[in-house]
């Protein structure tokens, strides 16, 4: 009989990295975007620097993403060959769905990786700027959500949580 649940794949590395997002050669970033994938500030921002005005003009065809979505571009200028855009929920007090959105963030991007057969990819702190989630619990939901997709995930050998300050850093590493 097949387990219910399957087994993670073994092979996964999952990491606390600090830095920044838009210097990593890894198979696809993601961005914490924003509803209208115009850019923004923050990561949403430095990913469209990074990547060219060529990104901008790709996302005016995608009329935008839903909160909780993503949506895959190329990354244009970027190391990385592929962005998977999300949007996270805003913070407003916890009470609005933002734990099941921000979950849904990570899920629907770990699909898009699995379709694409990516082999590495890299997460900023979504919504843990200026959408204003407690990082402790973000974080929380980012690896636990993360973990419990690798299964549907096979070719997944790298998982980069890009932390740009030392609090978050820690904050991820606790919690790998
Ligand atoms: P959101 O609107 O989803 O809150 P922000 O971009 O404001 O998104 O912040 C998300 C997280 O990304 C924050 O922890 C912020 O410190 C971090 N961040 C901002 N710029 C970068 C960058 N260039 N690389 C990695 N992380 C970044």
């Amino acid at each position: 009989m097949q387990p219910l649940v399957a087994p993670p794949n073994p092979n996964v590395c999952l990491e606390a990295w600090q830095g920044d997002l838009t210097t990593l050669g890894v198979d696809a970033i993601v961005n914490a975007a924003n509803n209208s994938l115009l850019g923004g500030g923050g990561v949403d921002g430095a990913i469209h620097r990074a990547a060219g005005p060529e990104l901008l003009a790709f996302n005016r065809k995608l009329n935008g993403c839903a909160t909780g979505a993503a949506k895959l571009t190329p990354g244009f200028d970027l190391k990385a060959p592929l962005i998977i855009h999300t949007v996270g929920p805003v913070w407003q007090g916890g009470q609005h769905n933002e734990a099941a959105l921000l979950e849904s963030c990570y899920r629907e991007v770990i699909k898009i990786a699995a379709h694409e057969a990516l082999s590495s990819i890299a997460f900023p702190a979504i919504s843990c700027g200026v959408y204003g989630y407690p990082p402790e619990q973000a974080v929380e939901i980012a690896v636990k959500t993360v973990r419990a997709m690798l299964p549907v995930c096979p070719h997944l050998q790298r998982v980069v949580f890009c932390c740009f300050s030392d609090d978050m850093l820690a904050l991820y590493q606790q919690k790998l």
